[in-house]
């Protein structure tokens, strides 16, 4: 693919590596390619981070007609820079654009393009501990119309965020609040894409629990609200009875990396991982009877982060006394000593730039 380059007038001032939050900053340049019947992708391009002009009728506006992706690029100790797993977004994004009726980008174009805008902005990967510089490739109907239908031209765009520690709290356990009103998917709907829709239909329970003073919502699922389907933007992991349970992927659940990654690690340290269907009732129940020692949440922003405290309808339960449990732990330094190069890759997951 040909990839043209516009250099900026003036680069930005990098932020301290102390104060990066997450998504509160963005880089000089964005990828940016667009697609249309005639021409398929076409004019792939590298420009300054700007704005985009949107005719009031863009489909996108209306009807929701949007995909995204989310991954990150980290700094190794000895100042290389390695991706983790991207082929597998450019699977998923092709799956969501597949149900959302959004032209597909084929992996190595989708690869090609997040490599060379990490190239260009490689100094931008921050380099203390935690940091790492988030990559975000969204796809979005661009046909200016009123009617509903399918969109018969799209943008395919790609900015960078360095970030910091997804939750303000650092790697400890976060509360969460079982929601048992709103739903986030359902079987047949749009829950396994990556899709701003889904989001926006999530924000208000996300308003909900931190009036509560909660940090997430543990999603059940849409049809008996009762299976344990996701917590906030992350698959959940919990640990009973030193077995690790994790609801499985039967469309209303989003396919995590992170959670694939994890299970194949749990699975080759010889934990036994079931991915099936888990009631609320069932782990309220393990919680009083003590067997549900650990709970966590996996995602590329936060990668794991442990679960302290569930509240199902006035119920609490505390888990691991609010301490990150071991199993958690032991997990988390495993998979970002893998994403951070520090120990051995022994699964080719991660590549260098
Ligand atoms: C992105 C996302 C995840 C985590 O997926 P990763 O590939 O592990 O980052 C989980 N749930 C939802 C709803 C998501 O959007």
């Amino acid at each position: 693919m040909e990839i043209k380059f516009q250099k900026a007038a003036k680069l930005k001032e990098k932020p301290d590596a102390h104060e990066l939050g997450f998504g509160k900053y963005v880089t000089d340049y964005m990828f940016v390619m667009d697609y249309d019947k005639e021409d398929g992708w076409h004019d792939a391009r590298i420009v300054p981070y700007d704005e985009f002009m949107l005719d009031p009728r863009c489909v996108t506006l209306h009807y929701g007609s949007e995909t995204f992706e989310g991954l990150k690029a980290y700094r190794t100790e000895d100042g290389r820079i390695l991706l983790f797993r991207p082929e597998a977004n450019a699977v998923r994004m092709q799956n969501s654009n597949d149900r959302l009726c959004l032209a597909k980008i084929p992996t190595d174009m989708f690869v090609e393009a997040v490599r060379e805008l990490v190239k260009v902005e490689k100094d931008w990967v921050p380099d203390q501990p935690e940091t790492s510089l988030y990559i975000r490739p969204v796809c979005y109907g661009t046909e200016n119309t009123i009617g509903v239908h399918p969109s018969d031209s799209f943008r395919f765009f790609i900015i960078l965020s360095p970030v910091g520690c997804y939750y303000p709290e650092g790697v400890n356990p976060v509360k969460i609040f079982v929601e048992d009103e709103y739903v986030r998917a359902v079987i047949g709907g749009t829950g396994a894409c990556k899709c701003g829709g889904n989001y926006a239909a999530s924000v208000k329970a996300q308003e909900k629990a931190e009036k509560l003073g909660y940090t997430q919502v543990l999603w059940l699922d849409g049809v008996h609200r009762e299976y344990v389907e996701e917590v906030g933007t992350m698959n959940v992991m919990f640990k009973i009875d030193g077995k690790v349970v994790t609801p499985p992927l039967e469309g209303s659940v989003l396919p995590g990396i992170t959670r694939d990654s994890i299970i194949r690690i749990l699975r080759d340290w010889g934990y036994e991982v079931e991915e099936r269907r888990l009631s609320i009732h069932e782990l309220m129940q393990a919680a009083r009877d003590g067997k549900l020692e650990e709970a966590w949440g996996t995602g590329t922003a936060a990668v794991i982060s442990p679960i302290g405290e569930l509240n199902y309808k006035g119920e609490l339960t505390t888990i691991n006394d609010f301490k990150t449990g071991e199993l958690t732990q032991k997990l988390y330094d495993y998979l970002t000593g893998i994403q951070w190069g520090k120990i051995a890759d022994p699964y080719g997951w991660t590549q260098e730039i």
